[in-house]
């Protein structure tokens, strides 16, 4: 069969529209996010549901043509290109974008293998609930993408890799069968697990046409701290002894060293320093529960995680794991928008800081008055949080 043959049938199976083979159509599925891997291809194909897919992957497989599954085509290793052979097909995700089923009593979701990951988070949200797969691609990335990279993110302290929070997959298989591994079964040890051979296979084993993903319960509070922190051994001791403290409730520790603050520095010199003096390394901690009784403040009017990360930044102070802090706490809603803007920009490289507007406050101990600055240290953030 010739490509012209090829794409002849493929626009019977998909409707004209959803077959691309000009080049300039075909050009943003040619190329990766950086721009560092290109490739050629007989055509983007873009189906609109499994049934497609498996018809798809079947006339190729029967025509010997390489097929690349793509998503959001964010990733950043060149999985999502495709070679310079001219013998491949792109098989696009984009159009199965819809949310199948929300299933209240397990807390998951099931979707599209193209949903968007922050239309997942989005419909989790209206639920009352959490998707908290989360990274700076979030708007562009689609779950079939994130589970073939098993990708990771900024809460996987908490919530694992993407692996861990898939509860079922229905996939195409190889040779254009489909596999229905969809559940919202947490406990289910029947036999073998299929759908992590899947997971993390980087389309190489089939294609991903749909996931139900679990959801969790939305954190009721949270403290969130910027520490400069001594070096990468203290880092490692911060975290034991903030989830020792927390009770394992660290959901996001992420050690940037002073080179990442100074490159943005230097595209955005207005954006706020969380630190008089930028650290050799800077650590953001932020811990989170989902409880009513840690959403309310004792009879002090102290919160129960300020408490917590005000403990955790003093006894780090006392043995010199960190030399420096600021905590801002108490404003889930704040902290939250200015945390995604925060990270959002850390992951392009170019934001730090924005968070620590918000009832923040700064303190800076030498090794010389450190027993005098853990004192002034704890009394200035009681007059921060009492008011005083
Ligand atoms: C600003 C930014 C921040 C990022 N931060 C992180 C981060 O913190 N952690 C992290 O892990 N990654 C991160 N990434 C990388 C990237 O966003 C993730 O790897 C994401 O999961 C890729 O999803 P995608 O839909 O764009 O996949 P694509 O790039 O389209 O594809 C990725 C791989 O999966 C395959 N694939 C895609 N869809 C399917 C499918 N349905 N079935 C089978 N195979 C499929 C592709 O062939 C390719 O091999 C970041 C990227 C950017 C640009």
């Amino acid at each position: 069969m010739t490509h012209d043959d090829l794409i002849a049938q493929l626009t019977s199976l998909c409707g004209a529209k959803y077959v691309l083979s000009d080049p300039s159509e075909m050009a943003p599925h040619l190329t990766d996010w950086r721009g560092h891997y290109s490739g050629q291809a007989i055509a983007v194909v873009k189906p609109g549901s499994t049934e497609e897919v498996a018809a798809i992957v079947k006339l190729a497989n029967q025509e010997r043509v390489a097929i690349v599954p793509q998503g959001g085509n964010t990733s950043l290793c060149g999985g999502a290109t495709p070679d310079q052979s001219g013998n491949t097909l792109v098989l696009s995700m984009a159009r199965m974008d819809r949310i199948r089923h929300f299933d209240r009593p397990s807390q998951s979701i099931t979707v599209e293998a193209g949903c968007i990951l922050e239309s997942i988070q989005q419909a989790a949200e209206k639920e009352g609930l959490i998707f908290p797969l989360n990274f700076g691609s979030r708007g562009t990335c689609r779950i079939g993408g994130n589970l073939s990279t098993n990708a990771g993110g900024l809460n996987v302290l908490r919530y694992g890799n993407t692996r861990a929070l898939c509860l079922g997959l229905e996939v195409v298989t190889a040779t254009g069968e489909v596999m229905d591994l969809l559940s919202p079964l947490k406990k289910d040890n029947t036999g073998y697990d299929l759908k992590n051979l899947f997971i993390g296979a980087e389309g190489t084993l089939g294609v991903i046409t749909a996931a139900t993903m679990q959801l969790f319960p939305e954190p009721k509070a949270m403290a969130t701290a910027w520490a400069g922190v001594r070096d990468i051994n203290a880092a490692i001791d911060l975290l034991q002894r903030a989830q020792a403290i927390s009770g394992g409730n660290v959901i996001a520790f992420e050690l940037m060293p002073k080179s990442i603050i100074d490159n943005v520095r230097r595209h955005y010199p207005d954006v706020a320093e969380p630190l008089e003096n930028v650290p050799p390394f800077s650590a953001l901690i932020e811990i989170a529960s989902t409880a009513e009784a840690d959403a309310q403040p004792d009879e002090a009017g102290q919160m129960p995680l300020t408490l917590q990360m005000e403990e955790l930044l003093a006894s780090a102070f006392e043995d010199e794991l960190i030399n420096d802090a600021t905590i801002a706490a108490n404003a889930p809603v704040a902290v939250r928008q200015a945390k995604q803007a925060i990270r959002t920009g850390m992951d392009m490289g170019l934001a730090a800081g924005l968070a620590f507007e918000i009832e923040a406050y700064n303190r800076t101990v030498t090794t010389a008055d450190r027993r005098e600055g853990v004192l002034a240290f704890n009394e200035k953030r009681k007059a921060v949080f009492t008011g005083e």
